[in-house]
């Protein structure tokens, strides 16, 4: 197989492990004679993946009592209305810390009245907003905690007088977060913990049952937590393929183990657009830095290279390099599955392409 290093945004890269198990179940899923994509969704067989799925998430991310996880189709996005339709009675206050946000903020304005707590906009959303008087009043406030487009990141788990609803498509995972703290948790997989077809949604029971709207048997979180999320079919491929990367990261020693790692990456990259390169510079805030999508430009002098150099890091065998296009220049992802080496390869490339054109 040809060697390259993904830095996709999302799909992403995944464990060899993971896809190589999955590509053994598409064949044959255990002695069973069938494919994993042609077993029903009611057989034990999947049963047993779905509960072991559910078992990993709690394990990996420390979930108390009281919450349900839940593997849903739609993408975040479908969540972006499915929350306000389950959660928002009259006001939402949301945080504005980038594109995700913004569209996560736009459909629950179809529900109620949404404040907007803080804001990143003025600065065309380079560092995490400031997130302060939140309004008592609302039913909860949605933070966005990593923002994959800018690589700007919270990095803590905030207070919040009332209920916090997260969207962690990007940083699930990636580091140690205390669940108590949240009310929801949700994302796609297809950053960094699976392929793209299945969300993962971690609710808190005691939030559910408050609005006064009928909803949609679909988009009732109690209809997928009373049948596990079998109501209807689930995405099985996505979900088998999201377990392998759990076992996965448990073998690696964890989320805590995998934080320190990731954090390691991160700071051999951001230390060379620090305090080497004068060529590169970091397009984020330096306290908001994200740790899953470092994104960085040419100075100005050399804006007119960018080009130039995304074709040298194509040659080395670097994919999914490019800036998103509101951003520009260069985001590399550096999700769980990435190893440290990928990044020495980035800057090192990037230490020698500076070395013969500055
Ligand atoms: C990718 C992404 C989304 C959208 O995910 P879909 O599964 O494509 O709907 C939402 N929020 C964040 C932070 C993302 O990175």
């Amino acid at each position: 197989m040809k060697k390259v290093y993904n830095f996709n945004a999302g799909p992403s890269i995944l464990p060899r492990a993971a896809i190589e198990n999955t590509a053994k179940a598409v064949l044959e899923l255990g002695d069973s004679g069938l494919s994993l994509i042609e077993i029903s969704h009611r057989s034990k067989d999947f049963e047993n993946i779905n509960n072991e799925c559910i078992a990993l998430w709690k394990e990996l991310l420390n979930i108390p009592e009281g919450y349900h996880v839940l593997f849903l189709g739609g993408g975040a996005s479908m969540q972006f209305c499915m929350l306000p339709y389950n959660l928002l009675n009259k006001k939402a206050a949301y945080c504005d810390s980038g594109v995700w946000a913004k569209k996560a903020l736009k459909e629950a304005k179809l529900f109620g009245e949404v404040v907007t707590v803080s804001s990143s906009a003025d600065k065309n959303y380079c560092y995490y907003p400031e997130i302060k008087d939140i309004p008592t009043d609302a039913d909860y406030l949605h933070i966005t905690t990593n923002n994959t487009i800018y690589g700007t990141e919270i990095h803590k788990d905030i207070d919040s007088p009332i209920p916090v609803v997260a969207d962690m498509s990007s940083d699930i995972l990636s580091r140690p977060i205390d669940v108590s703290k949240y009310a929801v948790i949700y994302g796609g997989a297809q950053k960094n913990v699976g392929p793209a077809g299945v969300a993962f949604v971690v609710v808190r029971e005691d939030v559910l049952g408050k609005v006064q709207r009928q909803i949609p048997t679909m988009l009732d979180y109690r209809t997928h937590i009373g049948e596990k999320s079998l109501f209807n079919t689930p995405p099985v491929f996505a979900i088998y393929a999201m377990c392998e990367t759990l076992k996965w990261v448990k073998a690696q020693g964890g989320v805590a183990k995998l934080a320190e790692i990731n954090k390691k990456k991160a700071v051999m990259l951001y230390d060379y657009l620090d305090n080497e390169s004068k060529m590169f510079v970091g397009a984020a805030e330096k306290s908001s830095r994200s740790l899953m999508n470092i994104c960085f430009v040419m100075a100005d002098q050399y804006k007119a290279k960018e080009e130039e150099f995304m074709n040298v890091t194509k040659a080395a065998g670097m994919v999914g390099i490019k800036g998103h296009r509101s951003v520009g220049g260069f985001r590399a992802s550096t999700y769980n599955a990435l190893p440290v080496e990928a990044v020495q390869a980035l800057v090192d490339c990037m230490r020698e392409y500076e070395k013969k054109n500055a």
